[in-house]
């Protein structure tokens, strides 16, 4: 059986709204609801329902459920399992957490250019500072990526991450080429995206920790604290992660678990610079590092940015290095519609700022904004 259509309807309350007190002061609670309909090539059609308690939240849910819905399509719907796990991977890096984070960001730009200030200011100023570590060079072999990284340091780039995740031998082959001919002051860390099991995880990190790689990031599933606890109290090298953690109370756990020596939230998914912030509060408390997961788009990134410059904890931020033609690896060449995209930029030595201007200190170019729009 193959799914072949996703419908939504969003329907109006059959009763009344109540009022309620809540956090948020009164609300008005409502039986309204989202229908949706899967209809599969065999003539049988799926219902199911859920409901966010007013019209407008169940326009946003509708919302979300025709954007997963083109995951779906051409699927066999007795998979579900299969299915649940698939949607589950999309939604919890999007969705509700990605608006939240989204507004979060245009509210600080707006309290910035009320006030004529950068937002990091507005966070307690410049703390450190930043440097960029650069990220991620896909099809390349280990013997490409010695070249690679003698680029990068050549332009002040202290560090680079590549993925892990290939398979034990393959990681391995990987981590020794590459350390052993890389500049002795030029760091690297792995990624392995949580591809890993326990095991197998164990074994990448011994040799990640015999050749003093800088960071092991999401070796395992994010849910496995104890897992990652493990790893890191028996490997040298620092466990990081985890970029798909809503919002800030997972660090709280991880913390008080030992699990993790270096935190990296996404500011696109954290909460927003509120939501990072908190996190950089808790990495603080408890004398960790915070290296934000941060792989453009623009005004985000720049968010990212205010975010680093005001954490006492963060000296390390991710930057994406897209191109390795570029004469100059640390230009930003991400969000064409950012006018004034010069601002962010990785200086010589590594070094990398918020953009100056208010707020967040990015402007759009109108014309090139239309053009990119896809709705
Ligand atoms: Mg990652």
């Amino acid at each position: 059986m193959e799914i072949i259509d996703v419908e939504t309807a969003v329907l109006g309350s059959a009763v009344d709204a109540a009022s309620l007190p809540a956090q948020v002061g009164d609300r008005e609670l409502d039986i309204s609801s989202v229908v949706v309909r899967v209809h599969t090539d065999e003539g049988i059609t799926g219902l199911g329902e859920s409901f966010y308690r007013s019209k407008e939240n169940n326009m946003f849910l509708a919302k979300s459920i025709d954007a997963m819905s083109r995951h779906i399509i051409g699927k066999d719907p007795e998979d579900v399992k299969a299915i649940w796990h698939e949607l589950y991977l999309h939604v919890k890096r999007a969705g509700a957490y990605g608006a939240l984070s989204a507004i979060d960001e245009a509210l600080w730009d707006i309290k910035g250019k009320e006030v004529g200030k950068p937002v990091y200011q507005l966070l307690g100023g410049q703390t450190n500072e930043v440097k960029a570590y650069a990220t991620f060079p896909v099809d390349k072999t280990a013997e490409e990526l010695i070249d690679y990284a003698s680029w990068l340091s050549d332009k002040g780039f202290q560090a680079m991450k590549i993925g892990a995740g290939y398979g034990i031998k393959e990681d391995r082959h990987r981590i020794k080429t590459i350390m052993d001919n890389i500049p002795d002051d030029f760091g690297l860390a792995i990624d392995a995206n949580t591809s890993y099991s326990y095991n197998d995880a164990a074994k990448v990190a011994k040799t990640a920790s015999e050749y003093e790689v800088e960071w092991f990031e999401e070796p395992i599933s994010h849910t496995d604290l104890e897992g990652q606890a493990e790893l890191n109290r028996k490997f040298t090298v620092p466990i990081s992660g985890y970029q798909t953690h809503t919002p800030h109370y997972p660090a709280l756990d991880h913390l008080k678990a030992k699990s993790l020596d270096i935190y990296q939230p996404s500011v696109d998914y954290v909460g927003g610079i509120t939501g990072a912030m908190r996190v950089a509060g808790l990495v603080e408390a408890f004398d960790k590092e915070m290296v934000p997961h941060a792989l453009g788009p623009a005004i985000n990134y720049a968010a990212s940015l205010h975010v680093a410059a005001a954490s006492r904890q963060c000296r390390l931020i991710e930057f994406a290095v897209l191109d390795d033609d570029l004469e100059d690896p640390g230009t930003y060449i991400s969000g064409p519609y950012i006018e004034n995209r010069d601002a962010i930029h990785v200086e010589d030595g590594g070094t990398i700022d918020p953009p100056e201007g208010p707020g967040l200190g990015v402007t759009i170019d109108e014309d090139i904004f239309e053009e990119s729009r896809v709705d």
